[in-house]
């Protein structure tokens, strides 16, 4: 039985890496090329699966090749999934450029991922029923995500939401719905624009000194809000009364110090990382759990790549101790 089930997206990853992005009309020459496994979903249970947690997966591909790659690589990662296979929809692929700073730019056609339906997610009742803890992102139908909200809440499951990409139809309701939500900064804006009217530029967080960003954490509801920061490490922000075994209802943690490469995946690792923490340091203060997802995230930069490459518990253990 898996004490995390994530419900969340499959990609095949297609990423060059190059000295600059193009100009609209122009050709460069990349210096190299790399395909494999990916989508937030996928990318975020192989992470939690790597730090020794007994991890599911829920998705959906196409029935074709890209999704005979998925499926092998699943089976060799012994990473027990649960896939919605569909004979109109093609397994989903993404093109990423990374540039010599490292900071990624995406394109991604979600094609099967926007078809896995309610129903599916209903049918593996099973695996919400033995669960601790449901991760989720925001690549699929929402319909889907909302049934995964609903089958986890029913069997009284931690809910970890990382909000990515944030889409129209996530509302306060299904944000209600949640315990704790991962967003970068640009998520972050966008939610506070969505659900609280709250507009505040992404680039000006950076800014932002630890009470005025708990004060805007604490518009989104009575959840926990960790905030990453990339390259600055992240924060994260408690509602009152719900400190988690955490001694401060806000505080900070720095970036480990890593030959950041690639930072594509890098909030996948976090959130998968971070929900394999929370179930296996039960006791703990939350605090450990967030310090773990920060090395395995900064781990994650050193290489190209995203779920082949995601960081195992012991590569954690020798770096950092
Ligand atoms: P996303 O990939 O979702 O945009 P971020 O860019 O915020 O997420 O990165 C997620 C986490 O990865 C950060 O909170 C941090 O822990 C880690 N990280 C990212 N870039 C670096 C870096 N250059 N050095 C150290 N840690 C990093």
């Amino acid at each position: 039985m898996a004490d995390v089930v994530v419900v969340g997206s499959y990609v095949q990853d297609h990423i060059w890496r190059l000295d600059r992005f193009p100009q609209p009309g122009e050709t460069r020459r990349a210096a190299a090329f790399h395909t494999g496994p990916g989508g937030k979903g996928f990318n975020q249970a192989v992470a939690c699966l790597r730090q020794g947690v007994a991890s599911a997966f829920i998705g959906a591909l196409g029935d074709d090749a890209l999704g005979a790659v998925a499926q092998r690589f699943a089976a060799d990662e012994q990473l027990p999934c649960r896939w919605q296979i569909h004979a109109e929809r093609s397994t989903a692929t993404s093109g990423i450029f990374v540039d010599r700073d490292g900071a990624p730019m995406n394109v991604v056609q979600l094609d099967a991922n926007e078809a896995l339906t309610p129903d599916f997610v209903h049918a593996q009742e099973d695996l919400f029923a033995g669960a601790k803890l449901l991760l989720l992102q925001l690549e699929n139908d929402i319909a889907a995500t909302r049934a995964a909200l609903q089958a986890a809440t029913r069997h009284g499951l931690l809910r970890l939401m990382n909000p990515a990409p944030v889409r129209a139809e996530f509302d306060a309701d299904l944000l209600a719905l949640c315990d704790l939500i991962t967003p970068n900064e640009t998520e972050f804006a966008q939610l506070l624009a969505q659900i609280a009217g709250v507009h505040v530029e992404a680039g000006s967080l950076a800014s932002c000194d630890d009470a005025q960003l708990h004060a805007l954490a604490r518009r989104l509801g009575a959840l926990t809000v960790v905030l990453t920061l990339g390259a600055r490490g992240c924060f994260v922000s408690h509602a009152d009364g719900e400190r988690r075994g955490d001694t401060a209802v806000c505080y900070r943690l720095a970036p480990e110090r890593v030959e950041a490469i690639d930072a594509t995946g890098a909030g996948d690792a976090f959130s998968g990382a971070l929900a394999a923490a929370i179930v296996r340091g039960q006791g703990r203060p939350f605090r450990a759990a967030v310090q773990h997802a920060n090395r395995v995230a900064a781990l994650s930069t050193e290489r190209a790549g995203t779920a082949p490459v995601m960081p195992r518990y012991e590569d954690v253990e020798r770096r950092f101790g």
